[in-house]
């Protein structure tokens, strides 16, 4: 709940002086922009996907060097991809990010290289899975097995306390009830499910905005959250993603590192690397540099639907919207159970 906390820290600020965000909620390691999958659908924000991009890995040693830098800024860290298990050490990255005391880890995975392991090494697991028609599925993916594959991680994943799982579904144009038969299969096992809707350049991809079935599942993902179903997203995010409304983006919230020790600003869409934290271990200065002290409007003119900027921004400007989701938590979990924010 600590990022709770800082929301809420966030939102009281944004009350009596909208500029101040810039002390993050959370650290983002995009631990490699390789793959081993090809989806249709995979954009890093400029229409190329992320295996398409050639970028070095850090190792876990030198990783050993920037993360308790960067856990002096929060004890949130959120793993993600390209796919962070084809690096050659995700277990060791992971035992070195708790070492320098980071107290939420979560692994964003596709979940093929998923081992217990690594399960155990994190507080909550993010898988993909976008469809239970295993052919459709598997050519989406452009690999053969793969559907097969995760859900039998799923099962696994699904008969153990530890960590929380939630299972990420990429809707597409013409694909609702394929989004919406993952939305029953996590309902029916206690998973938490969140939606995502396919983005190609920073723009929702055309023909979900003005699709009545789009529309019915995400006032289902509403009516269901309300109802104390574990359904990923503030209700404001999921309102924003139905109509894609525009909202100011606070990049900055969510820190945002490459595989290489790269920093970015204002976001990882906008392709703007700033500097390397390898070479200038210290991040408030390059971001002071790039932003100046106003950390306020990133001025890209867009308004991206993609959860982890539009969720937080929406958030910490609203935090009465933070109380709602708290709520909505606390009929969803059973007592004792770590809350994934
Ligand atoms: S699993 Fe993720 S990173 Fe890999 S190809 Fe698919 S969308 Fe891209
Ligand atoms: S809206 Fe946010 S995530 Fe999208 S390009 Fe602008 S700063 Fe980046």
């Amino acid at each position: 709940m600590r990022i709770a906390a800082k929301l809420l820290f966030h939102g009281a600020l944004a009350v009596v002086n909208r500029r101040s965000y810039r002390f993050p909620l959370a650290i983002y390691v995009y631990l490699s922009f390789r793959c081993n999958l090809n989806c249709e659908y995979c954009d890093s924000g400029d229409g190329r996907s992320f295996p398409t991009r050639p970028y070095d890995e850090l190792t876990v040693e030198q990783w050993r060097k920037l993360l308790p830098l960067l856990r002096r800024w929060s004890d949130v860290l959120l793993i993600s991809g390209g796919e962070p298990l084809v690096h050659a050490d995700p277990l060791g990255f992971l035992r070195v990010a708790r070492e320098s005391g980071f107290a939420f880890i979560s692994l964003n995975t596709n979940g093929i290289l998923l081992t217990p392991e690594l399960v155990d090494a994190a507080d909550a697991i993010i898988v993909s899975l976008d469809s239970l028609d295993r052919e459709a599925s598997d050519r989406l993916w452009n690999r053969t097995g793969a559907t097969e594959t995760v859900l039998s991680r799923l099962e696994e994943l699904r008969h153990r306390d530890h960590p929380t799982v939630m299972v990420n579904c990429v809707v597409l144009p013409g694909r609702v009830a394929e989004a919406e038969a993952v939305l029953d299969y996590c309902l029916a096992r206690g998973l938490t499910f969140s939606l995502a809707p396919g983005v190609r350049n920073r723009r929702p991809m055309p023909g979900l905005a003005d699709d009545p079935a789009y529309h019915k599942l995400l006032d289902r993902l509403i009516l269901e959250k309300r109802c104390g179903r574990r359904i990923a997203g503030t209700v404001a995010f999921l309102r924003g993603i139905k109509t894609f409304r525009r909202y100011q983006c606070h990049p900055q919230l969510v820190w945002r590192i490459r595989p290489n020790g790269d920093l970015v600003y204002p976001c990882s869409r906008c392709d703007s690397v700033i500097g390397n934290l390898l070479s200038v271990p210290e991040p408030i200065r390059l971001l002071h540099a790039a932003a100046g002290g106003e950390f306020y409007d990133p001025g890209c003119g867009e308004a991206c639907p993609l959860s982890c900027y539009m969720d937080t921004s929406l958030v910490v400007t609203r935090p009465m919207e933070l109380v709602r989701e708290g709520f909505y938590r606390l009929r969803s979990f059973p007592a004792g159970h770590r809350v994934m924010f």
